[in-house]
């Protein structure tokens, strides 16, 4: 038997440039594509009438073409029109280049698939998938759902669907099941090989992807696993490791006292626990969880300030570059003053600015490094990094530390790190998400914040709540007006958001109105940022982007939509922007009528409380089978498949499963951890 190489060059289709998309994706291997596990799927095995559309669903229409024109409104776009004889149907596209506007001719038929919504002239798809049909041949329809594969920008969805088909054709005969028999039938579980068929190309009775079937517990229950016993590997051996010590605290001392506040009690316990933690010759792995606005920026100063106190390096990473930028400053102002020198890595730095900063983090002339990821993917050198804090990363499970300790280890010295979150993780979950990190708790959030008053109202109410936001503004207030990410589909949250961006500006036209969402360029997102930020505008429509991080002490309104539709913890989040000041702040939060019972009690968790944990316990209480959150648990964990809080169920069987299966299978457990979090250690060499 001919047995087909593993390489991924060897795929019909990959080139040096694919290949380099795929190994930011952490693929290396063909078998690395079969672990590359769908988020959601599409339903494309039946077509549907055009006249029997409702809106909002994902449908798959075919219709000819009866017309096909470029028109302006605001600004360019294609529109077709099709029709089966049932009905006609719109199709608009806002990016399209010359070749698609020229293939879409008049009396051709296509097939498309993508989201309804309602216009006033009928139904209509956003940017809908298409293939043109060739009247010729017989278009078959899959018989199994089509998944979509989280990607990365420039490798399109259908090149990757490709290659892991491919990949599956290939390799799936080969795959090794890892986990000895006897655990799987103590734990009920199938072959990983029919799991990973079923779960890249499922029947259509799976689609349902809040209740675990047979292929997703055989995955969800090998990663969980393999997550268990990475973190023991990584606890051990951070024991055996060395850090600096650092202990001198008079520079952080004159910090505390030049602040123009008092630390929380609580501020001051956690940073005793990360002082302690510092100044031992091993490294410190600690999470700091704290609430937003809970003042978690200056404990890490304070640590930071004691790496500098010693003549050690600290960095700080923050999940976007307007963040970095936020702590820049943040950070100059307590810092100055002392004489430490901090330094932004920025991604837009031009060649010589790069240069020099690059010179100075190498001689040891900056201290205090700020950045967002590139801090350890560029060839960065550091003259003496002795700690790493991380801010608010939403994907930092283990994998992720596991390596940044490669990346940032130096002569055998490994920093300190510190993980900064406010997605508080119940505490029934939190050894499972972290068990390789001890934790501190900021529990109690600075006084003389203003109060929240959180008002949950059907969207027919849209009308007050401009009025009332009209109010805040006149007041001298600033507002958010929150559009939430509710799919994957980037160019429908940006209608969406843009949509409303419109609509308020033509019901506020005296005021100054701003727009940030994820498809815009760093540029114009840190200009809107930041002229909200210096009170330029006074109402800010944004998606998602501004959830974690951005301090506005001046906005005390925020307006979120779809409501019902995103987690309790993720409210939360978006909710802690504004109280932010001494004002009294107004969170409303619009839902779409009418709401289940569950959603009820969910929006009463979140109405009645601010406390972080209750409302994350709540959150997972109340998360009833059926209930679609298409959200997942996000924050620290970082796992592809499993959901801590779905797959809660599973957790205390697998804790015993590891400990037998890590004495009795050795080789097993390591290629398991390498096979699903793995990549980090397979191809860089710890
Ligand atoms: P988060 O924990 O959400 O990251 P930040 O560190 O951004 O919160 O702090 C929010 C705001 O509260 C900042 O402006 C910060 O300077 C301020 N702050 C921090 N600690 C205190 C305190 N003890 N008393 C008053 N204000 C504080
Ligand atoms: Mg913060």
């Amino acid at each position: 038997m001919k047995i087909a190489k593993d390489d991924l060059r060897s795929l019909k289709g990959v080139g040096p440039s694919v290949e380099d998309k795929l190994n930011n994706l952490d693929i290396f291997i063909q078998t690395d594509l079969l672990f590359h596990l769908p988020s959601r799927y599409e339903d494309r095995t039946s077509i549907k009438k055009i006249g029997a559309l409702e809106a909002d669903i994902e449908a798959q229409v075919e219709g000819e073409i009866l017309l096909s024109s470029m028109v302006f409104r605001g600004r360019r776009m294609l529109m077709v029109q099709i029709s089966d004889g049932t009905g006609i149907m719109t199709l608009r596209f806002f990016t399209f280049n010359k070749y698609q506007k020229d293939a879409l001719k008049k009396g051709l038929t296509i097939r498309c698939f993508g989201k309804t919504r309602k216009a006033t002239s009928g139904i209509e798809m956003i940017h809908p998938n298409y293939e043109i049909l060739d009247p010729s041949k017989k278009n078959h329809l899959p018989n199994t759902l089509t998944p979509v594969y989280p990607t990365t920008q420039g490798l399109a969805q259908g090149k990757l669907r490709s290659l892991i088909s491919q990949a599956l054709n290939n390799r799936l005969d080969n795959i090794q099941d890892l986990l000895p028999k006897k655990i799987t039938s103590e734990l009920g579980l199938g072959s990983l090989k029919q799991a990973l068929k079923e779960t890249h190309q499922p029947k259509k009775e799976s689609l349902d992807l809040e209740t675990l079937s047979p292929a997703k517990k055989r995955l969800v229950t090998e990663e969980l696993i393999a997550n268990q016993i990475g973190m023991r590997q990584i606890k051990r051996a951070s024991k055996n490791q060395s850090a600096i010590a650092l202990n001198k605290t008079a520079i952080k001392q004159q910090l505390i006292s030049n602040l123009p506040f008092e630390l929380t009690e609580s501020q001051k316990k956690v940073e005793g626990e990360i002082c302690s933690d510092l100044s031992l010759a091993q490294p410190m792995m600690r999470l700091l969880q704290g609430d937003v606005g809970s003042g978690k920026t200056v404990v890490a100063a304070m640590a930071m300030s004691i790496a500098f106190d010693s003549g050690f390096q600290s960095v700080l990473m923050a999940p976007t570059e307007l963040l970095a930028e936020q702590h820049k400053q943040n950070l100059d102002q307590w810092f100055e003053p002392l004489g430490i020198k901090t330094g932004l890595l920025k991604s837009k730095l031009k060649a010589p600015e790069k240069r020099a900063l690059t010179e100075r983090i190498a001689s040891g002339d900056c201290q205090i490094i700020i950045g967002t990821h590139a801090l350890f993917q560029e060839s960065i050198e550091y003259k003496n990094l002795s700690l790493v804090v991380v801010d608010e990363q939403h994907r930092f499970g283990v994998e992720q530390r596991f390596s940044l300790i490669n990346k940032a280890k130096n002569n055998g010295i490994v920093p300190h790190q510190l993980i900064m979150t406010a997605t508080p993780i119940p505490r029934t979950l939190a050894m499972t998400a972290y068990g390789d990190l001890d934790n501190s708790i900021i529990s109690e959030l600075p006084s003389g914040r203003g109060e929240i008053s959180t008002l949950c109202t059907s969207e027919d109410k849209r009308k007050e709540v401009v009025e009332k936001a009209q109010r805040e503004i006149e007041k001298g207030r600033q507002v958010y007006w929150v559009c939430p990410l509710i799919e994957e589909s980037e160019d429908h949250n940006r209608e969406s958001a843009e949509a409303t961006f419109k609509k308020l500006s033509h019901d506020l036209p005296n005021h100054r109105i701003g727009l940030v969402h994820g498809k815009l360029s760093a540029d114009k997102k840190n200009k809107a940022m930041s002229d909200f930020k210096e009170h330029k505008l006074d109402l800010l429509v944004a998606t998602t982007v501004i959830e974690v991080g951005v301090d506005v002490p001046n906005a005390s309104m925020m307006v979120i939509e779809n409501t019902e539709r995103l987690g309790l913890s993720q409210l939360h989040q978006l909710r802690g922007r504004i109280g932010r000041g001494e004002h009294k702040s107004f969170c409303i939060m619009l839902y779409k009528n009418p709401l289940g019972d569950t959603a009820k009690d969910r929006l009463e968790v979140i109405r009645s409380s601010r406390d972080g944990f209750y409302i994350s316990e709540k959150d997972l209480e109340l998360r009833g089978p059926g209930e679609i959150l298409g959200i997942r648990q996000k924050g620290v964990v970082g796992l592809k498949i499993a959901d801590i809080s779905r797959d809660a169920y599973l957790i205390p069987k697998i804790n015993k499963v590891c400990d037998q299966f890590e004495n009795d299978f050795p080789e097993e457990s390591e290629k398991l951890v390498k096979r699903w979090i793995g990549n980090q250690i397979n191809y860089r060499n710890v």
